[in-house]
């Protein structure tokens, strides 16, 4: 944690801010290690204060030893104190998180107590989740644990799915798998759209009975100690048809190729090209309506964004997704994902869950 508050601070003194005020839950647990689900974080580039109500108090103080762990008061007397207190001027909040509500909570508070100098608060957006997305050692342990957990469960409980199971029995064997493999539990609610379902891209799972024929789109991650695994496999009992085999293919080799050629230094947006450009040349370019892939970590979604707007540059030791999609209307779709490591020598494929190979047509 010492290295992640260093980090923090020379972006602090670059953005020049005095402080950064901490909501996020994430940003919290990645900063402190308190893993709690209500407090501050307060970093000046002396101190590091953990505010939390008396629920939490002797956690954070077992869980963020390098935090003054700060007893909250109810009302906001508690922000205008340790704003006097610590002396700050300009004070960056997480406006991406912060209510309308709390933050005019925070001001009515510096109002009634005021420090004695004038404070401002600076709405700041992704400074944490910038210095997120480079995974430090102990990081990309969990994540890899995370990572197997999914995978394991993934191919015990497919290698015996039955025509007539539902969807939604197929997603609680997914979840109690992964908790039985050592998750905190899912990452995200377990996606399993069977036939013209997978194609919509916020389906869950029903309880539609899965049939011999056609596509199973499962989507599903395991959190394990905070972290978040993120793992699609598309899969079919029976004998495929011909659009199967086709839009697999193609999906197929839009990913092979991002992985094979993505590079330290491209863009997010470029990196989502290297999918599209396949899928496009092949005629499905409108049936990919969504970005190629996101960073994992804390959060399911964070940075890097890997998608047609993506700006984020890729560094080394990042990790993200890559998982291309085609969906056709009234069909299904097709979506395979697996999370990668960049290095110096390109992506490394962190996923193991078992893949159809291709299967041409
Ligand atoms: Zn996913
Ligand atoms: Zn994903």
């Amino acid at each position: 944690m010492t290295s992640r508050l260093e980090n923090l601070r020379a972006v602090l003194q670059e953005k020049r801010l005095d402080a950064i005020f901490i909501s996020t839950p994430e940003n919290r647990r990645y900063m402190s290690g308190f893993s709690g689900s209500a407090g501050y974080l307060l970093i000046t580039p002396r101190e590091a204060i953990l505010a939390t109500d008396f629920r939490y108090v002797e956690q954070a103080e077992r869980q963020a030893p390098d935090f003054r762990v700060h007893r909250i008061s109810s009302g906001g007397q508690w922000f205008a104190d340790l704003i006097r207190e610590t002396a700050v001027r300009r004070v960056g909040f997480e406006s991406e998180d912060v209510s309308v509500a709390t933050h005019r909570r925070l001001r009515q508070a510096l109002k009634e107590h005021p420090p004695s100098s004038s404070v401002t608060l600076v709405g700041s957006v992704g400074i944490v989740e910038e210095l997120r997305s480079r995974k430090d050692q102990d990081e990309m342990a969990l994540l890899q644990r995370a990572i197997d957990i999914s995978d394991e469960a993934f191919d015990t409980v497919t290698a015996n799915i039955k025509a007539g199971e539902t969807e939604i029995a197929v997603g609680r064997r997914l979840e109690a798998a992964m908790r039985e493999l050592g998750a905190d539990g899912p990452s995200f609610d377990t996606i399993v759209g069977s036939g013209p379902n997978g194609a919509l891209p916020h389906y869950l799972a029903g309880d539609r009975p899965i049939r011999e024929g056609e596509p199973i789109v499962i989507d599903m991650g395991a959190k394990y100690k905070g972290y978040c695994s993120d793992l699609t496999r598309t899969i079919i009992l029976g004998t495929p048809d011909e659009t199967f085999r086709r839009v697999y293919d193609v999906v197929l080799g839009a990913q092979l190729t991002a992985m094979a050629t993505v590079q330290i230094g491209m863009t997010g947006s470029q990196t989502d090209g290297l999918a599209r450009k396949v899928i496009e040349e092949a005629g499905y370019g409108d049936n990919f309506g969504h970005g190629l892939g996101h960073g994992v970590g804390l959060a399911v979604h964070e940075y890097p964004r890997v998608g047609p707007m993506g700006s984020d540059i890729l560094e080394s030791g990042m990790m993200f997704t890559i998982e291309p999609g085609i969906y056709i209307s009234g069909w299904g779709g097709v979506r395979i994902e697996d999370v990668v490591i960049l290095e110096d020598s390109g992506a490394r494929t962190l996923s193991k869950a078992r893949k159809l190979e291709r299967i041409g047509g």
